[in-house]
């Protein structure tokens, strides 16, 4: 599949395929819901869209599932 980049969520970790992904674009993770921008696209790079005032704490709880 052409333009398929596969990037990590950087919340839960779940692996989420964007098609033709773009700088800026704006996706929703299916597996916990944040609301994700493309940061980089080659290789895709996903980070929280959102600008991160707390510490990101919920990465490290979310880590325990793995
Ligand atoms: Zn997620």
């Amino acid at each position: 599949m052409e333009g398929l980049e596969v990037g990590k969520c950087p919340v839960c970790e779940a692996l989420l395929e964007v098609s033709r992904p773009t700088v800026g674009q704006q996706l929703e993770c299916p597996e916990c819901g944040e609301v994700l921008q493309v940061a980089s696209t080659s290789p895709l790079k996903l980070y929280y869209a959102l600008p991160l005032d707390e510490e990101p704490l919920i990465e490290e709880e979310h880590r325990k599932r793995l």
